[in-house]
């Protein structure tokens, strides 16, 4: 992306809460760590991130699509990748091309990857996945059998690993955590039957690894909590995460705006009284939630104010009141500002949205600068 050198608007990443963030849950889940770093590091920036948990010795990566696998590849990541999405046949290949572990959910998926193979050479490293109640990918885990038994018989396949995704971690009242886990294990008993060994069985995400610890297994796959946020407003806080995104711009024009008159596209709000309202120069553009129009706040000269009117394009207004802000104030939108706090989740929330949301969708227009 195009970025002026000084753009006001930028996010920062703090990498060495990242690395905090690992070591915690890392020392409350006391098993290695698959760390998820797809949809660009949940907005963080996924090569730097990747470079990051390299440097801390993390154990495994884990993207959603291989050109994410592919990126993180060309920019020197040698730890195990695994792609977790759905294998589209015609990019098998350049899974192996790229050494990235493939997920295969069913025996027809299996033959695919093994012809690749064949053809190339080389094995191809492999997880399988069992669908244990998300019904997203995966064999169900009471027809797993014939695929194990054709992974473990392939001389073209490794098999790193057997997993399932969970469907309601969030809650942890919800009585499907309990269930998937029964019928995960339920499939992973099929190896002891044949009497092959087991691959490393992984099934926790952030929500598993905070709510539910019998899901942890032999590796637990951590992506919203790596970044300090927490999946859900019903997740225990057990392991001690900080948030590592702060989302920052600058105040770019002040006015007046007299009672009555109206403020943005469609003419949605307007004051009461004359009022001081701000102009900040980034919208939906960036990837900030149109949502928030009339809904968000953010923090300037360390006090919250409301966003007025519809958030444009690449700029949105907050109303000040009667206190002062200056051209060039800086404006928090995700972050700490002396002792005011807006969390992700509380921008979410303000969006009806949810974190992973917000991250994500900031996009390449806003640049991100480490720290
Ligand atoms: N594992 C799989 C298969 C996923 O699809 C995801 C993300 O959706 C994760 C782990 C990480 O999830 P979370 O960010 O909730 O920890």
């Amino acid at each position: 992306a195009l970025h002026a050198a000084e753009r006001p608007t930028r996010i920062l990443v703090d990498l060495d809460r990242i690395a905090g963030n690992l070591g915690a849950i890392r020392a409350h889940a006391g098993v290695p760590v698959m760390a998820i770093v797809k949809a660009n590091a949940y907005g963080h920036g996924l090569v730097p991130v990747a470079l990051h948990l390299q440097a801390q010795g993390v154990e495994h990566l884990g993207v959603a699509f291989p050109e994410e696998g592919i990126a993180l590849r060309r920019a020197g990541i040698t730890v195990p990748i695994l792609v977790l999405g759905g294998i589209y046949g015609p990019q098998v290949g350049q899974y192996l091309a790229h050494e990235l572990q493939i997920t295969v959910s069913s025996v027809e998926k299996l033959r695919q990857v093994e012809a690749a193979a064949a053809a190339l050479g080389r094995r191809a490293t492999v997880h399988l996945k069992v669908d244990t109640g998300m019904e997203r990918i995966g064999v169900h885990a009471w027809s797993a059998g014939p695929l194990i038994e054709g992974a473990v018989a392939s001389p073209w396949i490794t098999l790193a690993g057997i997993y399932s995704h969970l469907a309601c971690a969030d809650d942890p009242a919800s009585p499907m955590t309990a269930l998937q886990l029964e019928r995960f294990e339920a499939a992973c008993a099929h190896f002891g039957r044949i009497g092959a060994p087991v691959p490393p069985r992984h099934i926790a995400n952030s929500a598993g690894i905070l709510n539910f610890p019998e899901t942890r297994l032999d590796l637990v796959r951590p992506g919203i909590l790596l970044y300090g946020v927490l999946p859900g407003s019903e997740c225990r806080p057990s392991v001690p995460v900080r948030p590592a995104m702060s989302l920052v711009s600058r105040v770019v024009y002040f006015k007046v705006v007299r009672a009555g008159h109206t403020v943005g596209y469609g003419g949605t709000w307007a004051p009461e009284v004359d009022t001081r309202v701000v102009t900040v120069p980034i919208g939906y553009g960036d990837g900030y939630p149109r949502a928030l129009s009339s809904r968000g706040k953010v923090l300037i000269r360390g006090r919250e104010y409301p966003i007025v009117g519809r958030v444009c394009m690449d700029q949105f207004m907050v109303d000040i009141g009667r206190d002062s802000a200056w051209n060039e104030d800086e404006v928090v939108l995700i972050g700490r500002q002396g002792d005011a706090v807006l969390r992700a989740e509380d921008v979410a929330a303000a969006a009806g949205m949810i974190p992973y949301e917000v991250l994500v969708g900031l996009n390449d227009r806003i640049p991100r600068e480490y720290r």
